[in-house]
């Protein structure tokens, strides 16, 4: 065998050998790999001997070790550094993948095994975390669907391979919307637009083979020209080309699509024994049911409601004072609200910019990690998968802990947005592997010689993902199927979120916000403007995100809509939603909820989350400041270093002795002193 990926890897911890390996090796690997664990699966089921939790459990858990080391690096590469020829590799990859999930999840020798275990389950002296694996992996199997019979179990299969082809088809028409819309500019039509927004509408009509500029409907672009453009009939054309994606009539309209697809997940529910696809979907997140969804979201969405009407009065007054004799409209809203940022908080972005370098801002939260958890980061020099990437040697007290990778820099073939993945997850079955993270994003990388510069939203970011970093770093389970991350969705984001209230404490970017020429820190006053200006206009955030949030939930609730667009209305009506604000994503290009499950009926999960990470924090200011020791210790031992260990819910209340309350949160969104 000479394929890199299936030799044993003789690197520098164990990490991918990404300078041997080239495009070719990866389908070979994947069918090598694939038999392989077919093979590794066939051992499991069709085992004479009666099941034991090791030869059944802990079998499962070694199964398909040679896939990982095939399609770890692979979709890593394919998210950072995409070319036509992983693309293809990924088309052919996804089906297959999808068939095998299937084959494990939807087996019924598999499932009888398992099952039997269960029942036995008192006697058989298992650990707790023995006892919580066997408990996921059953409730998986169940979930999966291995225990239908018959006509329940084909049309089940049929379900969902129908799902994964509309949640493609919904993903593509959306980005054929996105590509195929874009406004060309004239001279006289950039009024107001600052040099960076120009700067990106040039570049843009470049791509486009037009002249001058043009506005497109990439998020970097669209919603700063809705801020600074002063073209009130331009915003219109262009909001409203914004929000019609995936609703333009043709082939191309996601509507019936969306429709279609809420049906066939009420079906799935009603095969698997729910009453709806919310309750199924919401049974193993730590919210449990959509009536605890949608307590939180009406807890929030009151006081946000009341401060974003407020807001409205003042920017529909502000836009009067233009001259403008009219309602404020969807279009009207950043226009005004940057107008009045800039008045309050008196902030040129340009002033602040050389204060926020990245490789500070990555020292800086190097540096709360040491404080809070007694990590070290040392550089390393080793081979990784592109040379912009860097990689750190994490430890305790000289003991290895992890190996960090960050890859921070924007490139084309790099996918948008920032995530934290593992190339090498925690765990102790196989000896004492400890894990390999990466964080990626997509901040601009510098001309050549000079420091790269970050916005406050940028360092947010990095402080985000360097929280998902240290939940898979200090994982310290023997089941690789609890560790780090691997815990509801709804509460995935905590440590996350958690980690950005550091990048809040101002002793912190005191010492790390310093000017990338002369040196000096970012003075005290513009410290204090920057922090309070990155939690300006949270009444109309809250708004359209908790709308967002409820139609995911309604839509999965009781019987599936046949009209989602008048299901959509009737839900914001309901709602008392403000005129000059509409959904975050509406149902025609709502992704998060169509292209795929993840986050079906879950899209509150990040405000969930948020409650908990504003709650958490506050136990560190009540116990002594954001540093103190004792909290920082129960964080670990209770949150970061336990995984799936237990349920969400339990963990938090060892943690913190009780479960939060929504107060905090109201408090973080200056939304709690609003009548
Ligand atoms: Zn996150």
């Amino acid at each position: 065998m000479n394929n890199p990926l299936l030799a044993d890897w003789t690197t520098p911890f164990g990490l991918p050998p990404f300078a041997d390996m080239s495009d070719d090796d990866f389908a070979p690997g994947f069918e090598a790999s694939l038999m392989q664990a077919r093979a590794e699966l066939a051992e499991i089921i069709e085992n004479p001997e009666p099941p034991t939790f090791e030869n059944t459990i802990d079998a499962l858990e070694l199964m398909g070790e040679a896939m990982h080391k095939v399609l770890s690096p692979f979709y890593t590469l394919a998210g950072v550094d995409s070319n036509p020829a992983r693309e293809a590799l990924q088309r052919e990859f996804s089906p297959k993948l999808a068939a095998w999930g299937s084959e494990v999840s939807m087996n019924p020798e598999l499932f009888a095994r398992v099952d039997a275990l269960w029942q036995d389950r008192e006697k058989l002296k298992l650990t707790p975390e023995q006892m919580r694996v066997l408990e996921l992996t059953r409730r998986g199997l169940v979930r999966a669907g291995a225990q239908l019979e018959g006509f329940a179990f084909d049309r089940l299969k049929q379900v969902k391979e129908r799902l994964a082809v509309l949640g493609t088809q919904f993903t593509q028409n959306l980005l054929a919307d996105e590509r195929a819309w874009y406004m060309e500019l004239d001279p006289e039509d950039l009024e107001g637009l600052p040099g960076f927004v120009l700067a990106t509408a040039k570049a843009a009509a470049e791509e486009k083979g037009a002249v001058g500029h043009v506005v497109t409907l990439s998020r970097s672009l669209i919603v700063p020209f809705l801020q600074f453009s002063a073209r009130r009939d331009l915003r219109e054309r262009a909001y409203e080309a914004w929000t019609s994606r995936g609703a333009n009539g043709g082939e191309t309209d996601n509507r019936s699509i969306a429709a279609e697809i809420l049906a066939l997940r009420e079906e799935r529910a009603h095969l698997l024994g729910y009453d709806d696809f919310a309750t199924y979907k919401l049974e193993t997140e730590m919210a449990k049911t959509p009536d605890a969804v949608r307590k939180l979201l009406m807890e929030v969405w009151e006081p946000a409601k009341a401060q974003a009407d407020l807001d409205a009065q003042s920017l529909a007054a502000m836009m009067n004072n233009d001259g403008v004799n009219d309602a404020l409209e969807p279009w009207d809203w950043r226009y005004y609200s940057e107008k009045r940022r800039a008045e309050e908080h008196d902030l040129d972005e340009a002033e602040l910019k050389p204060y926020l370098q990245l490789d500070r801002m990555i020292e800086a939260a190097f540096d709360c990690a040491t404080r809070l958890f007694g990590l070290e980061f040392k550089a390393l020099d080793v081979p990784l998968h592109h040379p912009d990437a860097r990689a750190w040697e994490v430890t305790r007290k000289g003991e290895h802990i992890a190996v960090f990778i960050g890859d921070y820099f924007a490139r084309s073939g790099k996918r948008s947005g920032a995530w934290c993945s593992a190339l090498r997850s925690q765990q102790k079955l196989r000896g004492d592997i400890r894990p390999h993270v990466i964080n990626v994003c997509n901040f601009a990388k510098p001309a050549k010689g000079s420091p790269a510069l970050l916005s406050y939203d940028d360092a947010r970011t990095l402080f985000h993902e360097f929280g998902h970093a240290l939940h898979q770093m200090l994982s310290n389970v023997t089941y690789e199927s609890i560790s780090g991350t691997s815990v509801a969705r709804d509460f995935v984001e905590l440590p996350s979120q958690l980690f950005e209230h550091w990048l809040e404490v101002p002793e912190v970017l005191q010492k790390y916000a310093t000017h990338a020429e002369t040196g000096e820190p970012m003075p005290a006053d513009m410290l204090q403007r920057m922090l309070d200006a990155a939690n300006y206009d949270q009444g109309f955030a809250t708004v359209e995100y908790v709308a967002s949030a409820m139609v995911d939930i309604e839509f999965h609730s009781g019987d599936a809509p046949e009209d989602p667009m008048t299901m959509q209305a009737e839900i914001l009506e309901g709602m008392g939603m403000p005129p000059a604000i509409r959904m975050r994503h509406a149902t025609p290009h709502f992704a998060h909820v169509f292209a795929g499950d993840g986050y079906s009926s879950a899209y509150y999960s990040y405000m969930w989350s948020e409650v908990m990470d504003a709650d958490a924090f506050a136990a560190f200011e009540e116990a002594g400041g954001a540093f103190d020791a004792a909290t920082a210790r129960k964080l670990e031992d209770h949150i970061l270093s336990v995984g799936g260990l237990r349920e969400a819910d339990e963990l938090y209340t060892e943690f913190r002795g009780r479960l939060p309350g929504v107060e905090a949160l109201l408090k973080g969104r200056g939304l709690d002193k609003v009548a």
